[in-house]
């Protein structure tokens, strides 16, 4: 076997192993939105919960506001009512500070209402808080773990893409630039061995001159008539060894 036939055995395995990793590196994205979907649910389930108490507590501020409001008008107006000379200065004014009690009242009632309706959601809330943490937790793992492995298989393809370009570089022939054409437009594998005749890339039947002719191009750089994308077959001597051992 030449040295050329040898490389272009040794480029069509590391290729067929470049197209699996790639094929594993294209699933990493659905990897990553079904494990984030798993999270996106959790979250949904959260916010049934924490937006209502959410609400609530805006609610709570909002009053809480007002009634500081409220006691400084009756501050305010206690003042006043002191230094005021007519009865009717004195009942305008007192008329203030009981609207404002009143008003402070009213919304310390909606305050205790809402802090009921929160307590009540509590429960529920720290309940889901806690799965939706472990769910968070083990969601960071994962993602962890799918990333780190998209690292790896771009590290390993980079590898084997180097072996691809220094064999086919023995083939010579333009061989590099045109197996990376192939690459770009999709064509993968690129480089694909002829079993029974067929082009393992497109199945279809070589023609029986093309077959010789391949047969004796002793690794020179040989496209498929139907699909072009570069075709081999192991040299004959290499198939008797596997078939001795075989049997
Ligand atoms: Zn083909």
């Amino acid at each position: 076997m030449s040295d050329a036939s040898q490389s272009m055995v040794i480029v069509g395995e590391t290729d067929a192993s470049i197209f699996d990793l790639n094929l594993r590196l294209r699933r990493i994205p659905q990897r990553l939105a079904d494990a984030r979907r798993q999270l996106e649910a959790e979250e949904l389930l959260l916010n049934e919960v924490l937006e209502p108490w959410t609400q609530l507590e805006r609610e709570i501020q909002e009053r809480e506001t007002t009634i500081k409001i409220a006691l400084d008008t009756i501050g305010k107006f206690e003042v006043h009512m002191k230094k005021v000379t007519t009865q009717k200065e004195y009942l305008a004014a007192r008329k203030q500070v009981d609207e404002a009690r009143r008003l402070n009242t009213r919304l310390q009632d909606e305050i205790l209402e809402r802090r009921v309706a929160q307590e009540e959601l509590n429960p529920r809330l720290e309940e889901r808080r806690g799965t939706h943490r472990k769910v968070l937790e083990s969601y960071q793992v994962e993602e962890g773990a799918i990333l780190k492995e998209q690292a790896q298989l771009e590290q390993e393809i980079a590898v084997l893409a180097k072996r691809v370009e220094e064999h086919l570089q023995i083939i010579g022939s333009n061989a590099h630039p045109y197996y990376q054409r192939l690459m770009k437009s999709g064509k993968q594998p690129a480089v694909v061995p002829i079993v029974g005749g067929s082009c393992q890339g497109c199945n279809m039947a070589l023609p029986p001159q093309t077959y010789n002719q391949l047969l004796a191009s002793s690794g020179k750089l040989f496209t498929c008539p139907a699909c072009a994308r570069i075709i081999y077959t192991q040299a004959p001597d290499t198939n008797v060894q596997a078939g001795a051992a075989a049997g």
